[in-house]
């Protein structure tokens, strides 16, 4: 198998599947694995429990992929068809296999039990294939060299398939690839939206293949993966540090991370290095602020605590904010944003503290308005942001990263 072109499908199998309450995720798992062994999973497909569907499906993968592998169908039942399909699709026998079907009669006794005559279908194995043993069920799974190409049949229970497949099928695998170093940078950017981020690098990742670049966003949180695969270590840092210090170039400080590292924890490296303090007040988000900050182990090291303020009382008796600027000015604005923060700041003595006010919605007036306010040694300052408005958990996310982004900004001195 050459390693430039090696692909895969993979076909789950069960009408369970194809309906709205299961889904499969066993090729979650495998085209994980796979792409670990430079392998790239071209197409994955649901088969319900249709002899003919399932032995086209089979034909079909089988002459286009160098590897195909069938999760599930290996049980005992009449609509357990995998292995009658792969027969067929492959035109070759089942044939009886005496010692899977003492094995399989030891471990029923071994439980107590009598093995049901149903059983010895699961002892059939298709002619010429490596039988691969179950050590977590009844099922055993089956390894098929045809033409050059491979097919697997894993049993479809999670726990089995990835016991069957980490401890048999990886080693084969790997025997049949040239070895690969695939090497992984993980950046995370804020204070950026999706579409300008790949405006700007776009033109530089673009360029190439290796690495492959993927770009995931959620709220007001990007993250940008690289993936080298060369044949050797040096060769796949020498293209992360290539394409890595161009991506680094053009986003500069709205990269916040370089190793994956959340938000939450790098404010806190930040603070325990500046040995400073902080403490939130929120309104809006209810306590994801604290939450957040509080994720990170050892978070007491900078963390005083925080005000969940939700009404304008609270934000009064706890906070001090003053009464006629809640009635004049209402809860989600500048005044009240600053006047939270300096409160927190100066009851809990921390250094730092952030305040988060706003309208989530939706079914108000003014949704999606956000006051965000930052209190200092320094001062005390404020960001407003508005959103579409309809989505409360998305405008509670945003508006805490952009929190987080804001008391980042200021910790670097940016
Ligand atoms: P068994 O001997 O347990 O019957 P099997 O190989 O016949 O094994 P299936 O009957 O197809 O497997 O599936 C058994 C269970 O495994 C299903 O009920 C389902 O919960 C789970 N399962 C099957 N396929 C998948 C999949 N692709 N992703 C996640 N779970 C799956």
């Amino acid at each position: 198998v050459s390693s430039a072109a090696a692909n895969a499908e993979i076909i789950a199998v069960g009408s369970e599947l194809l309906t709205p309450g299961k889904i499969d995720t066993n090729s979650l798992y495998l085209t994980g694995e796979l792409n670990n062994l430079g392998v790239e999973v071209v197409r994955k497909m649901v088969v319900g429990d249709d002899r003919a569907r399932l032995v086209q499906s089979i034909r079909d993968a089988a002459a286009q992929s160098q590897f195909v592998i069938l999760s599930g169908g290996l049980g005992p039942t009449e609509d357990d068809l995998t292995r009658d399909a792969v027969a067929e699709a492959l035109g070759r026998p089942l044939l009886f296999n005496q010692d899977i079907c003492d094995w399989l009669e030891a471990r029923f006794r071994s439980f107590g039990r009598k093995m049901a005559e149903v059983n010895k279908r699961q002892a059939y194995v298709v002619e010429g294939a490596e039988i691969l043993h179950n050590d977590r069920g009844t099922a055993p799974g089956q390894w098929l060299a045809e033409n050059g190409h491979i097919l697997m049949l894993l049993p479809g229970p999670p726990r089995e398939l990835k016991s069957m497949f980490g401890t048999l099928c990886l080693d084969r695998l790997r025997a049949l690839l040239p070895p690969l170093a695939i090497r992984t940078r993980f950046y995370r950017v804020a204070g950026i939206g999706e579409s300008d981020l790949d405006q700007i690098i776009a033109p530089i990742y673009t360029k190439y293949a290796n690495p492959v670049t993927t770009i995931l966003s959620t709220s007001g949180d990007i993250q940008i993966h690289l993936r080298a695969r060369c044949s050797t270590e040096v060769e796949a840092e020498a293209l992360l540090a290539d394409l890595g210090g161009q991506v680094e170039a053009a986003l500069g400080d709205r990269i916040y991370s370089n190793n994956g590292d959340p938000m939450e924890k790098v404010i806190g490296g930040l603070l325990r290095d500046q040995k400073a303090s902080l403490s939130v007040a929120e309104s809006l988000t209810g306590g994801m602020l604290g939450m957040r900050i509080t994720s990170v182990a050892r978070a007491s090291d900078y963390f005083r605590g925080g005000f969940l303020t939700y009404t304008d009382e609270m934000k009064i008796t706890q906070l001090g904010v003053p009464r006629e600027v809640l009635e004049t000015r209402t809860a989600v604005s500048e005044p009240v944003a600053t006047a939270m923060a300096a409160g927190a700041r100066s009851r809990t003595g921390s250094t730092y503290a952030l305040s988060l006010t706003g309208s989530a919605g939706p079914g108000g007036e003014d949704d999606g308005h956000v006051w965000i306010g930052l209190a200092t040694p320094d001062g005390v300052e404020a960001r407003e942001l508005r959103f579409p408005a309809g989505d409360r958990d998305r405008v509670r996310l945003f508006a805490t990263n952009t929190a987080l982004n804001l008391l980042r900004r200021k910790l670097c001195a940016l």
